[in-house]
């Protein structure tokens, strides 16, 4: 069935984005909450008709490390996406309170099967990894959302805002693209990926806008310095490798998705008994406290 504007209460807004807005929103025929992104096209009827069309793809990415997705409509000149409404949101306002490892364990593990998913079985392959696209609900779950599937879409979103936080692979910042002309490959997710494991394992961004004067310098930084890593004294020498294995400046050194999910790291963390779901209350309760005035002091690491 197709979802459309009337069938929607609106409820507050979740967060914004370089190109829209998201909301929560009712869908009243099957009292189901779910997650609305408005983007914004300045494009014609038949465009607009084409990107709908090209995100019917996505009824068939169901698995549990995906964000489900219910239908796309458009009303005017802005695209509306219906999905799965995360209620702890996205992990970059989770990480505050400190992520231990056999959480940090539990977050890569179901990265690496949800990316793994989308390529295998749809082809597709992520294009956007980072921290604000990986969705938790307090039942413990963790999943991707807001992957490239729309050429149509893609193509319309000016991607001309680089953001004062990176997570492209040096390759794509280089722009050299020597074996497949122009062509995005799965080696730089597995970079953002990395990436996005350090700014978890941190609790910040690695390379903070304080520490370079312009966007430049911090580009220069990501294509010619030492990739980041896990912080020593958090992470056990396996966690640190594994993270290593994914920030290879060469793409072609990288690992594969396939050696990510049987590298130790990984598959010792299959075996643990690992609380999830109470991971994400402490750390909706540490931000709930942070965002009132009283400070408070970081929750003890247990590691
Ligand atoms: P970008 O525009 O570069 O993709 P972004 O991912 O932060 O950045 P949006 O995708 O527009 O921007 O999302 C805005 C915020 O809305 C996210 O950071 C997330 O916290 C929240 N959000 C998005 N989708 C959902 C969802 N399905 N459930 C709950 N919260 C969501
Ligand atoms: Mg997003």
């Amino acid at each position: 069935f197709a979802i459309n504007m009337g069938q929607l209460q609106l409820d507050e807004e979740l967060g914004k984005g370089n190109y829209g807005t998201v909301k929560k929103v009712l869908h009243k025929p099957t009292n189901v909450a779910m997650a609305m992104k408005e983007i914004r096209l300045e494009l014609e009827d038949a465009k607009l008709n084409a990107i709908i069309m090209e995100l019917d793809v996505l009824h068939r990415a169901v698995a549990p490390e995906i964000v489900e997705f219910y239908g796309a409509f458009f009303i005017e000149s802005c695209v509306y996406y219906c999905m799965e409404y995360m209620d702890a949101g996205s992990l970059d306002k989770l990480q505050g309170a400190g992520v231990p490892e056999d959480v940090l364990g539990r977050i890569a593990g179901s990265m690496v099967r949800g990316l793994k998913f989308l390529k295998d079985d749809l082809n597709i392959i992520h294009r956007d990894v980072k921290p604000t696209n990986v969705l938790v609900n307090r039942k413990g779950e963790i999943k991707l959302c807001d992957f490239g599937i729309s050429g149509e879409l893609d193509k319309s979103l000016a991607k001309t805002n680089i953001g004062c936080q990176s997570y492209m692979a040096p390759e794509r910042i280089k722009g050299e693209s020597q074996n497949n002309l122009g062509t995005y490959t799965v080696s730089s997710d597995v970079w953002s990926l990395g990436l996005s494991m350090i700014e978890i394992g941190l609790g910040q961004y690695p390379y903070p806008p304080e520490t370079y004067s312009n966007v430049f310098a911090q580009l220069t930084a990501i294509v010619h310095g030492d990739p980041p890593e896990l912080p020593e004294e958090k992470y056990s020498e396996q966690a640190r490798d594994w993270v290593a294995q994914c920030l290879r400046k060469d793409p072609e050194r990288r690992a594969s998705y396939r050696e990510l999910l049987d590298h130790p790291f990984l598959a010792g963390n299959l075996k643990l008994e690992v609380d999830t779901a109470g991971w994400v209350e402490r750390a909706l309760e540490y931000r709930r406290k942070a965002s009132t005035p009283t400070p408070v002091p970081p929750l003890p690491q247990s590691v």
